[in-house]
């Protein structure tokens, strides 16, 4: 484990990948590496935080994902070389800040 800069008072703290500050992990979109319909490596969201393996960490706004995206911060943080496109977590964070939750379940 690398990421062991836990306090136990705030809870775990992550940082950001694009805007580099520390939050808390619950205010973080989980990012993990998956794989595109063509089989090539990309960087997709996990806001359920339940993908094993490695994860990075990004504030769920547009502002910080074109940030680490000019710092090519994605590939370095999870071990994918450099380059993968994230284009997932892009849409996901694009969506998520028109505060139209597209899984809306509407029940009659
Ligand atoms: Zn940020």
């Amino acid at each position: 484990m690398t990421q062991s800069d836990e306090t136990p008072d705030h809870g775990p703290v992550r940082t950001c990948l694009g805007c580099r500050r520390r939050a808390a992990k619950r205010e973080l979109l989980r990012m993990t590496a998956g794989l595109d319909e063509h089989g090539r490596q990309v960087v997709v969201p996990d806001p359920e935080a339940t993908a094993p393996g490695r994860g990075a960490h990004l504030h769920p706004t547009t502002e910080c994902y074109d940030l680490a995206v000019r710092r090519k911060a994605f590939g370095r943080a999870l071990k994918l070389g450099e380059g993968p496109s994230s284009a997932p977590v892009g849409e996901y964070v694009a969506a998520a800040g028109t505060f139209d939750p597209p899984d809306q379940e509407s029940e009659h």
